[in-house]
């Protein structure tokens, strides 16, 4: 698969070439802060198939936690673009909204991080929850 995309601004932006792995919407409390108070939409992609081809992100990790997550995101409009995870550096997670046609998304088939969800959040019928993050 091959992806483009970038910020809303337009000050950022990538491409990103190989298969997705999973398709998600991750409910934790991080997500809710960025989604405006939903879950966050989502697709795992292989991190060496991504790259930058306009400009370069701010990022934020936070320092309280033992394997944070680091936020690439727009210095200037504040969309966020993808994840980091320590826990599989071989993959990132891409934000939907930033897809150039958001359309190929098709929809989540899992829903993570239900543990944080709140009870106004929806989860679409067939898709799979669980608790926290895949494998641990
Ligand atoms: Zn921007
Ligand atoms: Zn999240």
């Amino acid at each position: 698969m091959s992806l483009t995309g970038g910020c809303y601004c337009g000050a950022l932006r990538y491409e990103a070439q190989g298969a997705v792995r999973f398709k998600g919407q991750c409910h934790c409390r991080e997500c809710q802060y960025i989604s405006g108070g939903a879950s966050n939409l989502f697709m795992g992609l292989g991190s060496e198939g991504f790259a930058y081809v306009k400009g370069q992100p701010a990022t934020f990790t936070r320092e309280d936690l033992d394997a944070p997550a680091t936020r690439e995101f727009c210095a200037t409009c504040g969309t966020h673009i993808l994840t980091r995870t320590p826990r599989d550096t071989s993959m990132l997670i891409l934000k939907i909204g930033t897809l150039d046609d958001p359309k190929v998304f098709e929809g989540p088939q899992i829903a993570i991080w239900m543990n944080d969800a709140q009870p106004y959040h929806l989860v679409a019928e067939g898709v799979m929850q669980m608790p926290g993050f895949p494998g641990g």
